[in-house]
């Protein structure tokens, strides 16, 4: 089968790879029908050469169609068309039931992709713990929303509800991105009295403002300034962080009123990267941060899909033929061509 594959420093590469399998008794066979890029399929992308990741397929957000499943799946046959979660468990533990399988203890690298995890930007996959990993997708939710769902939808809803945003509260959404993007939709559905959007990239910025943000742009102005000026020098109770570099999780507790909440969902490869809590002590403030269980969210976002209250398909801006997958990340590592997010088909 075909698969992008990491060959090193920005260079990914369409080749032939071998056939995926059924992972076990509790795994199943998906047969890709769309995948997208994540934002943290960038970190290797750009980052230092990883030896040890060379020749191996990358992505974690994929849809498809059940192939085969293994004799201990309950819930899946050969046929359904099914979202696979980028965050899988072992399915069988506490956490696991609970729908929070980035807290499964059970599975070490759990995000597709990891070592002794199948990857998603492949023709086909192997899904372990298939009964918790998969999700048929719903009538009344569309191809493009399903592969949102597999993790970037969950993990917005994951920093806005994380933020404990209030019917009134100020809410602050650091990167617009499509992660960032996400979180802003969602905060809308806590009734807050304003968000405001931080980003460099004024075209993200822009989308951010249809959806009715008070965008922020960082390259013009001092974002923590901007954000202090016009909340009476309070700053927002309800900040998220949806970027991950220094600089921007930086902004994020600056713009933090006293006695709120950050919720980080921005993530960064940087092992340099250092948090000074002490600096923000006086803030009395709580901290999240982590990785996102898809499946939690689930039952929640796919009704505000099916009852149309959600469109996060707007951030599709470009979608591509498998082939052109290294042109795809090219364009969406640099930002170049108002691009937010890259939905790759395997067909092509
Ligand atoms: P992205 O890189 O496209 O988005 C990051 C945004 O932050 C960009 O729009 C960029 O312009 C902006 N930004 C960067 N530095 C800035 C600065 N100094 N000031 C202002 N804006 C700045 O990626 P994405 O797909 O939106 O992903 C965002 C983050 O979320 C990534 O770190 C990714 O790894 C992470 N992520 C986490 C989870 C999780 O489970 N917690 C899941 C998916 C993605
Ligand atoms: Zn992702």
């Amino acid at each position: 089968m075909r698969a992008l594959v990491y060959r090193g420093h920005r260079r990914i590469e369409v080749e032939r790879v071998p056939d995926a399998e059924t992972p076990g008794p509790d795994g199943a066979l998906v047969r890709t029908t769309r995948f997208a890029i994540c934002g943290s399929d960038l970190h290797g992308y750009h980052g230092p050469v990883n030896e040890e990741r060379i020749g191996r397929a990358m992505g974690h957000e994929c849809i498809g169609e059940v192939v085969s499943v293994g004799p201990e799946v309950r819930r899946f046959r050969a046929g359904d068309r099914v979202l696979v979660s980028a965050v899988v468990g072992c399915g069988r533990c506490e956490a696991c039931a609970a729908l929070l399988t980035a807290r499964c203890p059970n599975r070490e690298g759990r995000v597709l992709g990891a070592p002794g995890l199948d990857a998603a930007q492949a023709e086909a996959i192997g899904v372990p713990a298939a009964d918790s990993s998969l999700l048929r997708i719903p009538e009344g939710v569309s191809d493009e929303q399903a592969v949102l769902l597999t993790d970037i939808l969950p993990t917005g809803y994951k920093g806005a509800r994380g933020a404990g945003i209030q019917p009134g509260g100020a809410v602050a959404v650091v990167g617009a991105g499509p992660v960032g993007q996400m979180a802003i939709e969602t905060a809308f559905l806590f009734g807050p009295s304003r968000v405001f959007a931080i980003d460099q990239a004024a075209y993200r910025l822009a989308e951010a403002e249809r959806l009715g943000a008070i965008p922020i742009d960082a390259s013009e102005v001092d974002p923590v300034e901007a954000v202090l000026d016009q909340t009476g020098g309070r700053g927002c109770a309800h900040v998220v962080e949806a970027a991950g570099p220094q600089a921007t999780v930086r902004i994020a507790f600056g713009v933090l009123a006293h006695g709120g909440t950050l919720s980080q969902v921005g993530a960064t490869a940087d092992p340099e990267m250092t948090v000074n809590l002490m600096a923000v002590f006086g803030k009395d403030l709580t901290y999240r941060v982590g990785l996102v269980s898809p499946q939690f969210a689930w039952p929640e976002l796919v009704p505000l899909l099916r009852e149309g209250k959600l469109h996060p398909e707007r951030v599709f801006t470009h979608r591509l033929p498998m082939s052109e997958g290294p042109r795809g990340y090219s364009v969406f590592d640099e930002r170049r061509d108002g691009v937010i997010k890259v939905l790759l088909d395997p067909a092509g």
